[in-house]
């Protein structure tokens, strides 16, 4: 048996001012993290603290504020390259959230592509890591190739050596699957594609916030994910790059900001990584995931993920003793379990749940392909984080059995 955690939730929920608020008269079960995580007090603070002290431009005014704001920013990108091990700041881009950051790439890795090349995804992405690419390969001609899914819901070994070949330029994968929890070999796919001469895309959503990650172990070429769901505010996301090839593509945006210098009939780029930064950009959204990262550095990824497993574990093996219920994905997996009751619609799940105050996700979880696999037009979707407890997952329980006593399950 693995060793207990210490883990000090109570000191943990107290730093989240919203889990003490009630849903229907009922105290908040907050079981929704893949969607967007709750925020620490020192995220609000820190968010608070700029308006009300040093709101100003970044990048530009020569006076206190706006180098007080400029260093604040710049600092947020240090603390996230060292957060998931990249060289430098300036391999880290900021960008309003995943989708705009796998948006940019499939911009800007136009130019690389000819007609006939292929790209290849899996069955299991999420739509912000499907749309961009299967618009990119209808508009330039491009080959769209998906790996398939196993019954237990991992990515099948024989599809990925199948798909990935000498055409492939841009593998692109998700890292811990949002519905699935599966969590995919990215190493060992990134070496495949780079023997293939392709380029290694993750989509790390739902991993950064809730495990140690390397990019550099992982050698993946880009990597993007969003402040939001790892205790950050909105509007703020991360595309990593290795320098060489950011260096290489275009910028995705043209404006302000990522110039060097303007001529009537030119323009010379900025240096990484503002050269993809344009216009002002969100100051404070950045600010505020530098202190997102401070927060879940103070308590340690490697715990977190240890917690993040004891609670998924449970829920799964609680939610297995119930008749009726099918659960989607592997065993092993990340904090999150798609279930569904069966003869009840996910949506019904969800709405009871919210009467007794449990927030879940019902829905096809921007994954409609992945539905289609699965044969379901949607799942309920619970989703764990560090400021969850045990006492939480028994009352989704309890509101399961009233769900299934409504609908005479
Ligand atoms: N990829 C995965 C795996 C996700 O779970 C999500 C969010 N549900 C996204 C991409 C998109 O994130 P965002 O909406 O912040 O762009």
């Amino acid at each position: 048996m693995p060793k207990k955690l210490t883990w000090d939730v109570e000191s943990i929920r107290k730093d989240f001012p919203i889990l003490q608020r009630k849903v229907h008269n009922k105290p908040l079960v907050y079981l929704d993290s893949a969607s967007t995580s709750q925020k620490p007090k020192q995220v609000i603070e820190a968010i608070d603290y700029y308006y009300r002290n040093y709101n100003a431009n970044i990048h530009r005014s020569i006076h206190t504020l706006g180098e007080e704001a400029t260093e604040k920013y710049e600092e947020a990108h240090d603390k996230v390259a060292e957060f998931i091990n990249a060289d430098s700041y300036q391999n880290i881009v900021f960008t309003k959230n995943t989708t705009e950051a796998i948006n940019l790439l499939a911009y800007s890795l136009t130019a690389k592509l000819k007609k006939g090349d292929e790209i290849v995804i899996s069955e299991m992405e999420h739509h912000s890591n499907f749309v961009p690419w299967q618009q990119l390969a209808k508009q330039r001609d491009l080959k769209l190739k998906f790996i398939k899914i196993s019954k237990e819901g991992l990515l099948d070994a024989g599809s990925i050596n199948k798909n990935i070949t000498k055409k492939t330029k841009i593998v692109s994968i998700t890292h811990v699957s949002n519905v699935l929890g599966t969590i995919n070999p990215v190493k060992d796919i990134a070496k495949i594609a780079h023997e293939n001469g392709a380029l290694m895309v993750a989509d790390g959503a739902q991993s950064v916030p809730h495990m140690p990650v390397d990019v550099k172990h992982l050698d993946v070429d880009f990597y993007a994910f969003s402040g939001h769901k790892m205790l950050g505010p909105t509007g703020i996301g991360v595309l990593y790059g290795k320098r060489k090839l950011l260096e290489e593509m275009q910028p995705f945006l043209y404006g302000g900001e990522m110039i060097r210098e303007v001529k009537f009939d030119d323009t010379k780029f900025n240096d990484l990584p503002w050269k993809f930064e344009a216009g002002t950009m969100n100051i404070v959204e950045g600010i505020g995931l530098g202190a997102a990262i401070d927060y879940l550095n103070n308590i340690g990824m490697e715990q977190i993920q240890k917690r993040d497993t004891e609670l998924v574990d449970y829920a799964m093996k609680k939610l297995k003793e119930i008749k009726d219920i099918t659960i989607y994905g592997p065993e092993e997996r990340g904090a999150v379990v798609s279930f569904n009751i069966k003869g009840v619609h996910a949506h019904d799940v969800s709405q009871i749940l919210d009467s007794e105050g449990v927030a879940i996700r019902a829905g096809h979880h921007c994954c409609m392909p992945l539905m289609s696999v699965l044969g379901v037009p949607a799942t309920a979707r619970a989703s764990f984080y560090l400021y969850n407890t045990e006492g939480e997952i028994d009352v989704l329980i309890n509101g399961i059995h009233k769900v299934k006593k409504v609908f005479g399950v």
